[in-house]
């Protein structure tokens, strides 16, 4: 029998729902490309549930129980005196969202000697040390495509709200105000504009693929070049460099994994080579982008805006400037955890987990590292290496008092 410690955010402030907007979800049962959405034998939980925060359980108690397993779901993550802390050491399975990471740093993973399997609950395991993990002989997984779709339309709709100055716009409204020109004096139209994507696969593809109809330019960068005729069908101009690609573009749209290769690309320096007044939409990972130059940046007019829902570390203290630079869109973590996003990485997390236990293979497109090892999607996508320092953190924003 082993213990499953899974790490989720807070249940709503006014406490878990107890009915929703919406009475169901669509069913998806294929990705675009073909790849079919999670499989598990069985699931124990209602899609369109709550299933992301602590209450909601990623429907995974009954299972995990009826096997005879322990389970222990906790949000407090952080710090050496946090429930992860103490309860890791004897923790054979750990289970994490990205959007309220468990960092898995060297340091704990070494402080676990029974842990063998790190699942993401979502995309993206650069909150796991990558390096010790493959040193560890870890498997690290996660549920690929699960919610790719769901930050693809995000990432369209934040690239409209900067240019249409949609939320400045709104804020008049609320404000009880009819300000026209206040809210005009920094709106454009999309169309004609040249909008560049750096990283091409499953986000950055289905962003190029719904900006298509808006008559936009497109352009992108990736490690990989697509296939000619996706390139044909989309008008997409291939840039061999980011440098290259964001001298040209209004718009850039980041859509790479977390990993050292892409750590702080956008820095002053490749700022400085952007089209004054360019934006940038960046729902991939906060740590992509330097945290104070993009202020700068914004500050001097070089971004005419930043919209986002990924920061570093996460949750973000409460002073963290990206809440008050100018000209901004952020929100918290969100793209990626729709309530139809999360009955399929809850799916996808169960899956694994049967697999796992019966010793069946996980899917090669949900590995990451195994074997001692990048493999799978990891190997695919990933450097070896460690992007999880700075994560400690996180720890201020619950010892900062709100607005401190
Ligand atoms: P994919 O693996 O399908 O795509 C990532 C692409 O980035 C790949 O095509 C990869 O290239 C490319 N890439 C990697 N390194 C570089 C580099 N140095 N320069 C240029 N391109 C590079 O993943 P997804 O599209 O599904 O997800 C991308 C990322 O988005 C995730 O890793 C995650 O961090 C983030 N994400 C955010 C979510 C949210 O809620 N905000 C939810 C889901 C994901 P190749 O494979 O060709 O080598």
């Amino acid at each position: 029998m082993v213990k499953v410690l899974c790490v989720l955010y807070d249940d709503p402030v006014d406490g878990y729902p107890t009915s929703y907007a919406r009475d169901d979800i669509p069913s998806i049962e294929r990705y675009p490309g073909g790849q079919t959405t999670p499989t598990p034998k069985a699931i124990d939980f209602t899609p369109g549930a709550l299933l992301g925060s602590v209450s909601g359980e990623l429907g995974l108690r009954m299972f995990l129980e009826g096997l005879g397993h322990t389970f222990v779901v906790t949000s407090d993550k952080d710090g050496p005196n946090s429930i992860f802390e103490r309860e890791l050491p004897g923790a054979d399975i750990v289970i994490s969202q990205p959007f309220w990471p468990a960092y898995l740093t060297a340091e704990r993973i070494a402080r676990a000697p029974n842990l063998k399997l790190a699942i993401t609950a979502g995309i993206g395991s650069d909150h796991v040390d990558l390096q010790a993990a493959i040193e560890h002989g870890l498997t690290v997984t996660e549920v690929t495509y699960s919610n790719s779709i769901s930050v693809s339309e995000h990432a369209v709709m934040l690239i409209l709200s900067l240019v249409r100055n949609y939320i400045p716009s709104y804020g008049w409204v609320v404000a009880g105000g009819w300000n026209i020109a206040d809210a005009v004096s920094r709106s454009y139209d999309l169309e004609g504009m040249t909008v560049g994507t750096v990283g091409a696969g499953r986000i950055g593809s289905a962003i190029l693929r719904r900006l298509k109809p808006f008559d936009v330019k497109l352009h992108y960068t990736d490690r990989h070049r697509l296939p000619a005729d996706v390139e044909a069908a989309l008008g997409l101009t291939y840039h061999r460099d980011v440098e290259s690609l964001v001298r040209v573009c209004d718009v850039v749209t980041i859509n790479t994994p977390l990993h050292p290769e892409t750590e702080h690309m956008f820095n002053d320096a490749l700022i400085a080579k952007m089209k004054r007044g360019a934006y940038i939409v960046n729902t991939a990972r906060g740590k992509i982008c330097d945290r104070d130059a993009i202020g700068r940046a914004l500050e001097s007019g070089q971004l005419a805006g930043y919209a986002g829902d990924v920061w570093f570390p996460q949750p973000p203290p409460r002073d963290h400037p990206w809440r008050t630079m100018p000209h901004h869109g952020m929100t918290p973590h969100v793209s990626g955890t729709s309530l139809a996003a999360q009955a399929r990485y809850a799916a996808g997390t169960r899956e694994i987990l049967e697999c796992w236990f019966e010793r069946r293979p996980i899917r090669d497109e949900y590995l990451i590292v195994d074997g001692g090892k990048l493999a799978g999607a990891g190997a695919h996508s990933y450097s070896a290496g460690n992007a999880t320092a700075g994560s400690d953190e996180a720890a201020r924003f619950r010892t900062q008092a709100p607005g401190g």
